[in-house]
């Protein structure tokens, strides 16, 4: 095991189209934040994935319920989620 796979810690949002699991109507699953800030001041990027698909991308939190996938239906391209060590 080396340094790069170190484990992230996924956390749900306080509202229910945030929660880890949480699946919105248009089949977009919630994956959780790291830390990372969105767009929007004060509002963490959710990782999300495409339950049709399979691609996974960011959203902003305020997003999250109406979210439409990147790949597969026209949505908007997906946001930074991730965390980047040192940079
Ligand atoms: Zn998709």
């Amino acid at each position: 095991m080396n340094d790069i796979d170190m484990q992230i810690q996924w956390q749900e949002g306080r509202d229910e189209s945030v929660e880890i699991g949480y699946l919105n109507p248009h089949d977009q699953q919630c994956c959780g934040h790291c830390g990372v800030l969105g767009a929007d001041h004060g509002q963490y990027a959710y990782k999300t994935e495409c339950t049709i698909c399979g691609y996974v991308y960011g959203t902003k939190e305020s997003d999250m319920y109406e979210r439409r996938c990147p790949e597969c239906q026209d949505g908007a391209a997906g946001i930074k989620y991730w965390k980047t060590i040192n940079r």
